[in-house]
């Protein structure tokens, strides 16, 4: 039994407003349009209310930006970019603990992730990229800037999805109008604040809140010259047809279905970890997560007698408890729709079993889920779910393993166990998956390339490889 229970994170760290507005070229403007409410998943409560940008604030986002682009970022040399770069990302280091607050606070993830994984990696992907901007002409890329970039960007990771965005863009010379998604636009608004306080020129980033109307007057508008979207293949294929026929550059990063493979021969506790990592951290809001759990036949049932006791392990509830492993379903909408497909895994005829848990009475919870006998045929093998929901499914051979593991239209990343360096080998090269991990899971770094084959998106973020989305004639 767990005892030590020490004192939530306190969130007074936040200086929460009341209202906030769009910030564009440097300042915090009122918008033209309406506005809407962000709310604490966990509790429900209204956190603040949020500008709704127009057409015409998107038009005035984006001539900031332009202006910005013309006049000033992209006559700076990389050398004098990158000091930008690096003041912002020593501030969100210093700015720590207020920005992973406010991120579990608007999006429901326990602490320790927001504190420990998300913002690290947002500032390590501003150090990674201000390293690469006086050093382009070695990218093999060139040293142009398209202009303006049009970034949206979902809810499941808000400030590690806008670092992955706005640190390359401007470390190659453009300048941003960056969009995040309704539910959790605030960390975006105190980036914002962060760059003012790293005096970064007026108008090379901005951010407009609002919905996915906001989103479509961003990727539309005449005179952005790339857009990078991460969020839903619906929405993905959307923006494509949008910008069909434009000069404009795009790169999407869409929907997964990972699979997390697991042989005879792996270390099982060791695998039990990266199962667990793989589909519970950040509740499964992850693009990636190792939602198909595919096991070898001989070692299933052992395997999963020690899944259920580290699930029984796990603490869902408050996100500011240090001790919350599983938070907050970060809407109503998507509780809903985990809700809808757990309920079809059931009726479809997988066995379905969840640790005992009490969830709290107010705001969006699901408890850690196992589905055992699912089949390709099941929906919840085939689906994007989102959430705290494993589906497990079994194979006898290698190649049994690949071709269960490439049956989806999803192509973005994998996990394999297994002691053989060989297999692992083979196996890297047979699935078709943008990431393979072996004998680890959900591990990033900014120094490596992240994206998808098939319906997981086009072109890649991270990396070396993540400048060329940035530049012209930069393919790849
Ligand atoms: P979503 O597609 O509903 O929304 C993403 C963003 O697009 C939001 O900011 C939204 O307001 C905006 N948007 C909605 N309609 C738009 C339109 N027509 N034009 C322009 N913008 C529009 O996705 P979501 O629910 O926020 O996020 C979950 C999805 O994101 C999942 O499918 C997940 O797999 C995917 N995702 C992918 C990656 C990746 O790197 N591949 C990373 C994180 C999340």
């Amino acid at each position: 039994m767990f005892e030590y229970a020490p004192a939530p994170e306190s969130r007074s760290i936040v200086d929460l407003r009341a209202s906030y507005g769009l910030f564009v070229d440097g300042e915090f403007v009122d918008g033209h349009g309406s506005s809407f409410k962000t709310i604490n998943p966990a509790t429900e409560e209204v956190l603040a209310e949020v500008a709704e940008a127009d057409d015409a604030d998107v038009d005035a986002a984006v001539r900031a930006a332009r202006r910005a682009h013309t006049r000033v970022w992209s006559r700076m040399s990389g050398s004098e970019r990158a000091k930008y770069l690096y003041r912002i990302a020593r501030i969100i280091q210093e700015r720590g603990r207020e920005l992973a607050v406010l991120e579990s606070l608007d999006n429901g993830k326990p602490i320790k992730e927001s504190r420990d994984v998300d913002v690290p990696i947002v500032a390590a992907h501003f150090f990674y990229y201000a390293g690469w901007a006086d050093k382009l002409e070695h990218s093999g890329y060139g040293t142009t800037p398209l202009g303006v970039a049009g970034q949206v960007i979902p809810w499941n990771f808000p400030l590690m999805m806008l670092a992955w965005k706005v640190a390359p863009a401007l470390a190659c010379g453009n300048t941003v109008v960056l969009k995040p998604a309704e539910t959790t636009p605030l960390t975006a608004l105190l980036f914002a604040e962060i760059c003012q306080q790293a005096d970064l020129p007026p108008g090379v980033v901005n951010i407009v809140t609002g919905a996915g109307g906001t989103g479509q007057a961003l990727v539309a508008h005449p005179d952005v010259d790339k857009v990078a979207f991460t969020g839903s293949t619906e929405v993905g294929k959307a923006i494509a047809r949008a910008v069909a026929g434009s000069s404009k550059k795009v790169t999407l990063e869409l929907g997964g279905k990972a699979a997390n493979i697991v042989f005879d021969d792996a270390p099982l506790d060791q695998a039990v970890e990266g199962i667990v990592e793989g589909i519970f951290f950040n509740q499964g809001h992850v693009c990636c997560a190792g939602s198909r759990l595919l096991v070898q036949e001989s070692i299933a049932e052992e395997l999963l007698a020690k899944l259920r006791t580290r699930m029984g392990t796990l603490r869902v509830g408050d996100p500011l408890d240090k001790n919350t492993d599983v938070g907050a379903i970060n809407s109503a909408e998507q509780l809903q729709r985990i809700r809808e497909l757990s309920q079809v895994g059931e009726d479809e005829g997988a066995g379905r079993w969840s640790p005992p848990c009490e969830l709290p009475e107010r705001g969006f919870w699901f408890p850690p889920t196992l589905f055992t006998g699912v089949t390709q045929a099941h929906r919840i093998a085939r689906e994007e779910i989102f959430g705290p929901v494993l589906s497990v499914l079994t194979f006898r051979t290698p190649s049994e393993a690949v071709e269960k593991a490439n049956n989806t239209p999803y192509g973005l990343s994998a996990g394999v166990w297994t002691e053989k360096g060989s297999l692992i080998l083979h196996m890297a090269g047979a699935l078709k998956a943008g990431v393979v991990w072996a004998n680890t899971f959900n591990k990033f770094d900014p120094a490596s390339p992240f994206g998808g084959f098939k319906e997981s998106g086009q072109g890649r973020e991270g990396g070396r490889h993540g400048l060329a989305a940035y530049l012209r004639g930069g393919d790849l």
